[in-house]
């Protein structure tokens, strides 16, 4: 493949090998060499070093709530999460939240489990861009230096953590659907990975602070002490216009103008292939009404154009954790499943810690 450098001549570099515009330092070429004559050296910081970041540090997006910003529920299962993290660790837990000062009693995140709640206030941060906010949150990080940083991977978290850890240098696992400290104090995390065949336990050993997104829904809120405050420390902000790239030109909230509220519904039902004819998914919708359930599908049905991509759950689609989930003419593929593993648990009764599933079909459906 011939490759066009964008503003600079191309340099002859004959028969060397040379890193192009498309160069991922993969290290493959070092590998396949067959003159051995190509290494690669990484920049990698000392174990001293790495022992000098300490802290998780949970970035807060919040969301307009009557005139005030309030922070996103993924915000609080974070919490719950960092929590347990930083407890296994001995290390604090912090919360960064960023605006133009409007959100509603910062400290509150204490109750969630914070230890400390950074706070960066300034008019450019109002609403939310990719460029200012990673400025701020790179100066940020780099300053207080956390061990691990957590985002909810909603749209401008996964717009977030790429950049920041592109700047920094930094390790980035997307979509966890697992954390955990291993013997070497360093974040485990747990992510589908080849199509969702395997679950890949990734480690960042090299670079600091370990980076990672987490889907709403994914761990439930399991922590709240009304007792428990956090100490709340403001954050001087430089930010320049010119920073910030992106013009904000018209908001649309997509969940209003595009489907139902999954993820907050405590009944689903879900239809797979099986259920895809128009009589069937009658039924399902009726189904759904009587159990004041939200209608939800597979993968295919969003391809076959039944149903938008809104309502879609799995690995590509939204991840929910109802209190029961009916799958009906649902195979149950490791994809869809990763989407609603995080159901509630059965009834003690049952004595199963699978969430409560069904898989149905209707009586005369063939
Ligand atoms: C990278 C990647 C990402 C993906 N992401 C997602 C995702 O986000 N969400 C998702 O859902 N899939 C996803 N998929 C697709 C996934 O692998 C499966 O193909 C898909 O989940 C299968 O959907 P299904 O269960 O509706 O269909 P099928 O697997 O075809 O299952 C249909 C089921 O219906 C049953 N059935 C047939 N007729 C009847 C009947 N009359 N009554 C009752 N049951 C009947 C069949 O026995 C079968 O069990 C992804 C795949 C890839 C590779």
């Amino acid at each position: 493949m011939r490759i066009r450098l964008p503003f600079r001549r191309r340099p002859d570099f004959g028969n060397c090998a040379h890193i192009t515009d498309v160069c991922t330092l993969c290290g493959t070429c070092a590998t396949v060499c067959p003159a051995n004559a190509i290494s690669i050296r990484r920049n990698s910081i000392s174990k001293e070093a790495l022992a000098d970041y300490k802290g998780i540090l949970i970035f807060v997006e919040c969301q307009d709530s009557g005139g005030r910003q309030k922070p996103k529920t993924v915000v609080y299962e974070l919490l719950s999460k960092g929590r347990e993290l930083a407890d296994k660790l001995n290390q604090p837990l912090m919360a960064v939240i960023m605006g133009n000062g409007k959100v509603s009693d910062p400290d509150h995140l204490g109750n969630y489990g914070a230890d400390q709640v950074l706070t960066c206030t300034h008019p450019l941060l109002a609403t939310f861009s990719a460029d200012g906010y990673c400025s701020v949150l790179s100066a940020v990080i780099s300053e207080i230096k956390p061990s691990v940083v957590l985002y909810g991977a909603t749209p401008n978290g996964r717009e977030l953590a790429p950049r920041v850890a592109a700047r920094l240098r930094l390790g980035l696992t997307a979509d966890c659907t697992g954390l955990d400290i291993d013997d070497q104090a360093q974040l485990v995390q747990t992510r589908p990975a080849f199509g969702g065949n395997i679950m890949a336990a990734i480690v960042a050993p090299r670079t600091r602070p370990q980076t990672a997104t987490v889907r709403p829904n994914v761990f439930p809120v399991t922590y709240f002490d009304p007792a428990r405050k956090a100490d709340v420390k403001e954050i001087a902000v430089t930010l320049n216009k010119a920073a910030i790239k992106t013009k904000i030109v018209k908001e649309i909230n997509l969940t209003e103008t595009a489907g139902p509220d999954l993820e907050k519904s405590r009944v689903i039902v879900t239809v797979g292939r099986g259920c895809s004819k128009p009589n069937l998914l009658e039924k399902a919708r009726k189904l759904a009404e009587k159990t004041a359930g939200t209608l939800a599908c597979t993968r295919p049905l969003v391809e076959e154009g039944i149903f938008p991509h809104t309502c879609q759950i799995g690995q590509s689609g939204i991840t929910v954790n109802p209190d029961l989930y009916l799958g009906v003419g649902v195979s149950g593929a490791v994809q869809h499943l990763v989407g609603m593993g995080s159901s509630k648990p059965s009834l003690p009764l049952m004595k199963t810690r699978t969430p409560l599933f069904f898989h149905c079909g209707f009586r005369d459906c063939g």
